[in-house]
């Protein structure tokens, strides 16, 4: 069985040896781009060289691209542990030209990978394509020999791809892989598309016109090639798999999780399992590209992260901090691709020590009061906004955490009445503040308070009795 190690290595040598430079991940936090919360796409360290702004020594390369999904446009945050094919972590696999080869040859490069050099069963793959662009139909027909109702026409979004209302756009062209009609879900386009059956393993865009205020203006001098693979969707179909988390890398994991708390990872607890894997990763990761906890902007979206891990812990009935010894199994299985994890090791372990220890000392408290508060509710009640707002505010309970140990009692929250809570107690800040006696620099104050967010959380920091961030 070929590991997720080596599906690296197979994908950036191929198109190495098809005249691409091998470029290495940047980093999770985008260097370039102030607007996006975490790198996201494999094309996004390549931003300015597809505008032009940016010249380099190379026309193509391929990288394998660390991605954070769980902030922001792209939120895969609540599907993980519950479909087979999301991550808030995953790594991005990608071949770019630029202004070099175009739609020919991205379709060529990809659709050989797949069938020759890994050996795919091409009769199970089916690709969509944007509803109007005959050239991707032809060439899938000539260089693929796929029958039209395998080439599927998508009129929506989901198949036309810009960088945002200006610059570079086109349409892009999805391959997907069926996995049998023992699992549920229906092909690309159909009502049941969300299931699990037909996955979407690799997206080519083709860049070839020119957008200004959302209206495409004219063709792109060079067009462009940008594609992204899910390194875990590739490994769980060259592993026999239908599930990413079945993977090696997922399964050693999953197994340390299990190991360290003695809860059979194929339990009923199946999906605590899968998230504190996933949720490892991405701590682990953005811990070592310089991210702490903290309660704003990115370092919030980490805590989130942490915090979402650790009740899954608890509900496997750690009585310890569990998340900071888990730290050496992904050191294991991915320090060798990535020395940075292996560099941070001690700082990850730190840091989640740290906050699970924090995070523990008002965990059970809040889970009794939602215990409490939700006696008697049944499937499809709502958790009344002031409720979720006194778990977030004085024990520590991000908004979408509370949300998550809500689900699988199908319970929900209602998120205006939070959002009111939180104004009201903002409110009452401002009030209460006696001031300097010069209104202008006080509303100063807040209205900056308010941008920043540090007001947000005055009260769990107090009785944590943590500093401000
Ligand atoms: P999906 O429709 O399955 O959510 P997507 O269309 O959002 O995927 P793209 O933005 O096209 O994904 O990203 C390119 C590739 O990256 C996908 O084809 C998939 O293989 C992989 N990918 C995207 N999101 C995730 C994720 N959350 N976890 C793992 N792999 C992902
Ligand atoms: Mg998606
Ligand atoms: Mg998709
Ligand atoms: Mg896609």
């Amino acid at each position: 069985m070929i590991s997720t190690n080596d599906i690296r290595r197979s994908f950036l040598d191929y198109f190495a040896e098809h005249g691409h430079e091998k470029v290495p991940s940047a980093p999770l936090v985008p260097h370039n781009d102030p607007t996006l919360m975490f790198v996201n796409a494999g094309m996004v360290p390549f931003k300015n060289v597809f505008t032009g702004v940016e010249k380099r020594p190379y026309s193509t390369a391929t990288s394998a691209q660390k991605c954070v999904r769980a902030g922001g446009k792209h939120n895969d945050l609540d599907n993980v542990g519950y479909t087979a094919r999301h991550h808030t972590f995953f790594e991005m696999l990608g071949n770019f030209s630029f202004g070099d080869y175009f739609k020919d040859r991205a379709i060529e490069l990809s659709w050989n990978l797949l069938t020759k050099e890994w050996g795919i069963d091409a009769s199970r793959l089916l690709v969509t394509i944007y509803h109007d662009d005959d050239q991707a139909a032809e060439i899938w027909k000539r260089v693929a020999g796929l029958p039209d109702e395998k080439i599927i026409r998508i009129n929506s979004s989901d198949n036309f791809w810009t960088m945002g209302d200006d610059g570079p756009c086109g349409p892009c062209s999805e391959i997907f892989y069926d996995h049998g009609d023992h699992i549920p879900g229906g092909p690309p386009g159909s009502p049941d598309e969300d299931g699990d059956r037909f996955i979407e393993i690799w997206n080519l865009v083709f860049m070839q016109y020119v957008q200004e205020g959302g209206k495409i203006v004219g063709d792109l001098p060079r067009p462009s090639i940008d594609t992204g693979m899910g390194l875990e969707r590739i490994a769980a179909l060259l592993q026999g798999k239908h599930d990413n988390y079945d993977t090696d890398t997922f399964r050693a994991l999953i197994e340390e999780s299990a190991a360290l708390t003695g809860v059979d990872p194929d339990s009923a607890f199946k999906a605590s399992h899968r998230v504190i894997a996933d949720h490892l990763r991405s701590s682990g990761f953005l811990v070592a590209d310089g991210v702490l906890p903290a309660n704003e902007g990115r370092g919030y979206v980490l805590r989130r992260i942490m915090r979402r891990a650790m009740r899954h812990a608890h509900l496997l009935g750690a009585k310890q901090p569990l998340m900071h010894r888990m730290v050496p199994a992904l050191v294991a299985e991915m320090g060798g691709a990535y020395p940075d994890l292996l560099r941070a090791q001690s700082l990850i372990e730190a840091t989640l020590l740290q906050e699970e220890t924090r995070f523990r000392q008002t965990l059970d408290k809040g889970l009794k009061l939602l215990d409490e508060a939700t006696t008697g509710m049944a499937k499809g009640d709502t958790l009344p906004g002031a409720t979720a707002f006194k778990l977030y505010d004085t024990y520590g309970f991000p908004y979408d955490l509370t949300e998550d140990a809500l689900r699988s009692q199908g319970l929900t929250v209602d998120r205006a009445g939070f959002d009111a809570a939180m104004a009201e107690q903002k409110a009452a800040a401002r009030a209460a503040w006696k001031g300097s006696g010069e209104k202008a620099s006080d509303d100063l104050w807040f209205d900056l308070a308010d941008e920043l967010g540090s007001t947000e959380f005055t009260g769990y920091t107090s009785s944590e009795g943590e500093g401000q961030v």
